[in-house]
């Protein structure tokens, strides 16, 4: 079990920064997600605590230890590629006996973790088996394999669902999360795919531009985003932003949207110009609404529906009933549920404190 701590973490090639002085803790045996579009510095990080990429400035702790400058082998640590490297000649008992052999581990020792490995995995039956002839989600697992009976301290995965199809993926989701349910070893995770982070998360990180933007639980990075990029990164659809008219002060109870007093929680922060932040599934369609649109379009899910309608504060999209009607030039009138509002500072894009998002850093939020 390890706990791993970067600390004023820089990477540079040349004069572009990929990873600008990080500071992150990730404790021992948590399942952590690193979050982000493509270039924001995700792999870089992995494989600077991964020892394959040398940091230009900072620090890396692995249970207090200093592993800056300590090789990629005897950081104990495994990686896991999105295409690893399988001996495609090879059985699946020989890619996973490799490694061990390669630590000259006794053979009993070797067989107990190989049979221990492919139960959990459920490839016992592929033993025999040339890994070349495998389907993707086997080759994959024997790839997880060939990681566990190391028993390493941590495990670092770059994208390693990247390479499968939606179905497969989901199905790997639930495999690798109850594999950690099971294991509990570090685990740091590298994705763009929210829907991944969010069914493997302890805790997610989401980067942008080689920064951390915030580093929560899922329930904290969705319901509290600390930016704006956060909130339109997360969910889907993505939070709604609702201009506020005129400048908010500290301890506002509520602000003017599209010319009507719309409630919020109280601000402990001012800002000259604001937006509101609502959830698609907050907004209530309601005769009483205080903020009407007109519907542009409506999309069926199945299950419920979205509509998107313009309204004097910007576009947005509300989820609705499945049986909605919803015709295109309707007006509707939406209710704006006061506990689910977030407000952000609409020049520094950061969340501006309310009472609630206060209340639940020191625990009392259990939304
Ligand atoms: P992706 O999912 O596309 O890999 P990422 O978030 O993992 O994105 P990184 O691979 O960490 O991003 O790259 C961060 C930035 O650093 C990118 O702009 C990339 O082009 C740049 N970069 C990475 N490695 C090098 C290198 N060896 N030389 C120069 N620039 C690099």
């Amino acid at each position: 079990m390890t706990a791993i701590a970067l600390k004023s973490l820089r990477r540079a090639f040349g004069s572009f920064v990929a990873v600008k002085d990080i500071d992150l803790t990730i404790e021992d045996g948590k399942f952590v997600v690193l979050l982000g579009p493509s270039g924001c510095g995700k792999t870089t990080t992995l494989r600077m605590i991964a020892g394959l990429e040398m940091p230009s400035a900072g620090q890396i702790l692995l249970d207090s230890a200093d592993v800056t400058y300590v090789r990629p082998r005897d950081r104990d640590i495994a990686m896991v590629f999105q295409l690893f490297a399988l001996y495609p000649h090879m059985t699946v008992r020989e890619n996973l006996a490799f490694p061990l052999e390669n630590e000259r581990l006794k053979r009993a020792e070797i067989e107990r973790r190989i049979a221990d490995t492919t139960a959990m995995l459920r490839i016992d039956h592929l033993l025999n088996s040339r890994t070349g002839g495998l389907s993707g989600g086997d080759r994959q697992r024997v790839a997880l394999g060939r990681a566990i009976v190391r028993q390493p301290k941590a495990f670092l995965m770059d994208e390693p669902l990247g390479t499968l199809d939606a179905e497969f993926r989901e199905l790997m989701c639930i495999e690798l999360r109850k594999l950690h349910n099971r294991l509990r070893t570090t685990t740091v995770f590298v994705t763009h795919d929210q829907d991944e982070a969010m069914a493997l998360a302890d805790h997610i990180v989401v980067m942008k531009d080689g920064e951390i933007q915030q580093s929560d639980t899922p329930e904290g990075i969705y319901t509290f985003p600390a930016t704006m990029f956060v909130a339109n990164f997360i969910g889907r659809p993505p939070m709604n932003f609702l201009t506020v008219e005129g400048a908010v002060q500290a301890g506002a109870t509520d602000v003017q949207v599209a010319g009507q007093a719309v409630k919020i929680p109280t601000l402990r922060g001012s800002a000259a110009r604001a937006v509101i932040g609502i959830r698609p599934s907050q907004l209530r369609v309601s005769d009483t609404g205080t903020l009407a649109g007109k519907i542009v379009a409506a999309e069926f899910f199945g299950s419920h529906q979205i509509a998107t309608l313009t309204t004097d504060a910007g576009t947005v999209k509300v989820e609705t009933d499945r049986n909605a009607r919803l015709t295109p030039g309707q007006t509707l009138r939406l209710r704006l549920e006061t506990e689910r509002i977030v407000l952000f500072d609409a020049e520094s894009e950061k969340l501006l404190a309310s009472d609630t998002s206060l209340a639940r850093a020191f625990g009392g939020y259990h939304g």
